[in-house]
C-alpha cells in the first residue's frame, strides 16, 4: 500500500510502499477513504511534539471501510464506514480511565502519532476506538469531524453554558464549533489574524455578530472564550476580553509560549484551562449532534501524495476550513 511517511522530525514527509499491516485479534484493517489533516499533525512533523513513533504515517481524522476484522473484533462488519480519531487505545486500568478521564489515561496512545495512521491506503485501528459515521456524511466531509469536530466540542464543552463566546483562530475547529453554538442558541465573536478579511468574512458567514483581528477588544466583554490557534500571546488577550467569572480555554496540544501578564486580568474569579485530547464519550455525543444540527464542513481536498502541500499550506494559514487527503 501507498503512504506518506515521517522518516524525522523537522522533514518533509516521504512517499512509500509498504506492507499492508495485519489486524489484531481487537484489530480492524480499514481503507482508508479520506483522512483530514490537523494542525497537530503540523506540531508532529515539525518536531513540536515528543518522541513520535519513527518512522510514522500521520493522520488521525479517519473515515474508511473495513476491509478486514480481528478474531475478537465483532463491532463493525466488513464493508461498514467508520471513523478513525486521535485517541487510539488507553488501558481501562488507570485513575484517569477509572473516572471518566480516559482523554488523560497515562498509557494513552494516539492515531498519526505513537499508531501509525491514515495517511496511507490503509490503516488499523483498535475497533475499540472507532466509531459508525452517519449516512448523510460524505467521506471528505465527515473526516474534519473526526478531530477538529470531537476536539472542538470538549473545548466548548469545558465553557460550560456559556452565552456570548469568543473563537480565537478561525480555522477546522472554529469552522465546526461556531455551528454546534449557533445550534445551541447562543452567540459567538470570531476573532482572526489582524486584518485577514477572508477569515473574518468566513466568520462571519458561520453567524459571528461580530469579526475582527485578536489584537482588536470585543465590542462587549466575553462569557468564555476558546483558542484554536496555537499561538500563547492569545491567552492574555483573551483573558482581557473575557467577563469577572468567565472561562478561557485552549484547545490545541502545542502554543508557543505564553507571555506574563497582570494578575488583574485573571482575577476576579476568571478561569484559564487547556483541553487534552478526546473521550469515546465526546465521540459519541458529537457524531450524534453534527447531523441533528445540521453540521457542514468546509473542506479543501488533496491527492494523498500531496500532503506536504497540504501542511504547507494549513502552516502558512493558506485554508479556509479543513484540509483532507484522498488516497
Ligand atoms: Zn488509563
Ligand atoms: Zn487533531
Amino acid at each position: 500500500m501507498r503512504a506518506q511517511v515521517l522518516t524525522a522530525a523537522g522533514c518533509p514527509l516521504v512517499a512509500a510502499e509498504r506492507p499492508a499491516a495485519r489486524p489484531g485479534p481487537q484489530q480492524l484493517l480499514i481503507a482508508v477513504r479520506a483522512c483530514a489533516v490537523c494542525r497537530t499533525d503540523l506540531h508532529v512533523v515539525d518536531g513540536e511534539l515528543p518522541d513520535p513513533k519513527l518512522p510514522l504515517v500521520p493522520g488521525h481524522e479517519i473515515i474508511g471501510i473495513v476491509v478486514e476484522r480481528g478474531d475478537l473484533a465483532d463491532r463493525f462488519a466488513i464493508g461498514d464506514r467508520v471513523g478513525v480519531p486521535w485517541l487510539g487505545w488507553t488501558c481501562g486500568v488507570c485513575e484517569y480511565c477509572r473516572s471518566g478521564r480516559e482523554n488523560l489515561c497515562d498509557r494513552a496512545r494516539f492515531t498519526g502519532y505513537q499508531i501509525d495512521g491514515g495517511y496511507a491506503e490503509l490503516t488499523v485501528a483498535d475497533q475499540r476506538y472507532c466509531f459508525a459515521i452517519d449516512p448523510r456524511y460524505g467521506d471528505v466531509d465527515a473526516a474534519p469531524l473526526m478531530c477538529a469536530g470531537l476536539i472542538g466540542y470538549r473545548t466548548l464543552r469545558m465553557a460550560g453554558d456559556a452565552r456570548l463566546i469568543g473563537i480565537y483562530g478561525f480555522g477546522a475547529a472554529a469552522h465546526i464549533v461556531a455551528q454546534v453554538v449557533r445550534y445551541q442558541g447562543r452567540r459567538f465573536f470570531g476573532f482572526t489574524r489582524p486584518g485577514d478579511r477572508p477569515a473574518q468574512d468566513f466568520a462571519r458567514s458561520l453567524g459571528a455578530e461580530w469579526a475582527g483581528g485578536s489584537d482588536q477588544p470585543p465590542p462587549e466583554p466575553l462569557d468564555a472564550a476558546l483558542i484554536f490557534a496555537p499561538i500563547g500571546a492569545l491567552v492574555p488577550a483573551a483573558l482581557a476580553a473575557t467577563k469577572k467569572g468567565g472561562t478561557v480555554v485552549s484547545g490545541g496540544i502545542h502554543m508557543s509560549d505564553i507571555p506574563s501578564f497582570p494578575y488583574r486580568i485573571l482575577w476576579e474569579e476568571r478561569v484559564l484551562r487547556s483541553v487534552a485530547n478526546l473521550t469515546r464519550r465526546d465521540a459519541e455525543e458529537f457524531l450524534a449532534l453534527a447531523p441533528v444540527a445540521g453540521i457542514r464542513t468546509e473542506t479543501v481536498t488533496y491527492p494523498l501524495t500531496h500532503a506536504n502541500d497540504a501542511l504547507a499550506d494549513l502552516r502558512n494559514g493558506a485554508l479556509q476550513g479543513a484540509a483532507v487527503l484522498i488516497p
